[in-house]
């Protein structure tokens, strides 16, 4: 299968080298500096797996149109990594979204009703140029978005257990994508503003009843949109805080480093759909205000 990455970061690197090492016509599109380390000493898997493989790397989207895009940019770069694709979207090219956040698959329709959903638990980190750290190995979930399966999903479920990762595909992406934000809506912005490890959220009394109210305010807006859960968010986020105790969570790394943070695609996104559905969301809006200033300051 023809196959782009759109943002070959750190979790897109991962699956484009595990797609690669299985043979795939793979092209990693991403930033100069990492496309030039791949190209000059080939792209590095190490940590849960460790090989090297020699995918073509590139910083611009080539002009022909790929199988398969997999959008892997934060979801903050999602609309303008699209622009810069359109002209490779062909009338038989379908776009998985591998991000976190809500809304990434609504910018990808604007350009083809060919698009999946996906979620993944796997954990990826990019050491150095050139270098992606597979930091856990977790399961990835696909399907037509926003709700069914076809042959096209089924097809890259099978190309991705091929490629080793544990891989299931669901009737219910929507589902899915809205649950792992909403846990995301609670655990993130928590762990950024107390500067904590996931697993304090979990032993500390305080900070577990702030984050299940969170989520229980996520799923009044998602219930309202008519979102149904193959698993309920309240049950995914105490699994994820047992599963990831030792972890400093995304959005407090991102504060860290001075990066942008996706809160605006995760508590943002679920602020804006309430507000359309007539609900108010203060827990939400609290995070989401308290990791705006965090990250004004950081900048
Ligand atoms: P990341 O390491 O920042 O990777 C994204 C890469 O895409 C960056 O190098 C970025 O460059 C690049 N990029 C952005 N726009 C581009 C464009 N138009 N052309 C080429 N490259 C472009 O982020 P990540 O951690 O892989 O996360 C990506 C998404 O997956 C997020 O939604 C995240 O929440 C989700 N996710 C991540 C993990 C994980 O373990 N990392 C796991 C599950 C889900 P700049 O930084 O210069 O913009």
């Amino acid at each position: 299968m023809k196959i782009y990455i759109l943002g070959a970061g750190s979790i897109g690197s991962l699956f484009g080298a595990l797609l690669t090492r299985i043979g795939e016509d793979v092209t990693l599109i991403g930033r100069k500096e990492h496309v030039d380390a791949i190209n000059n000493r080939g792209l590095r898997v190490v940590g849960a797996e460790e090989f090297t493989v020699y995918s073509r790397a590139v910083t611009e989207v080539p002009p022909e149109p790929p199988d398969l895009i997999i959008l892997a940019t934060k979801s903050y770069s999602t609309a303008h990594a699209l622009k810069c694709a359109r002209e490779s979207i062909g009338k038989n090219t379908w776009i998985l979204s591998i991000q976190n956040g809500l809304g990434n698959e609504e910018e990808a329709l604007k350009y083809t009703k060919n698009v999946l959903g996906g979620i993944t638990t796997n954990g990826a980190a990019l050491e150095k140029w050139g270098v992606v750290r597979w930091t856990g190995k977790g399961v990835t979930i696909i399907g037509n978005y926003p709700k069914g399966r076809g042959e096209f999903a089924e097809n890259v479920v099978a190309l991705l257990k091929k490629a080793g990762l544990e891989a299931e595909i669901s009737d219910n992406i929507i589902g899915w994508k809205w649950a792992k934000a909403i846990v995301n809506s609670a655990i993130n912005p928590i762990g950024t503003i107390m500067e904590v490890k996931n697993g304090i959220i979990l032993g500390n009394d305080y900070l577990l009843t702030l984050a299940m109210e969170v989520v229980k305010e996520g799923c009044q807006v998602a219930t309202q949109l008519g979102i149904e859960f193959d698993t309920h968010p309240m049950e995914l986020l105490l699994e994820t805080l047992k599963r990831t105790r030792e972890n400093y969570n995304s959005m407090l790394q991102d504060v860290r480093r001075g990066k942008t943070t996706e809160i605006d695609f995760i508590n943002g996104k679920i602020i804006e759909y309430g507000e359309k559905m007539g609900l108010k969301t203060p827990l939400n809006f609290a995070l989401w205000s308290l990791v705006k200033a965090k990250e004004s300051q950081t900048k």
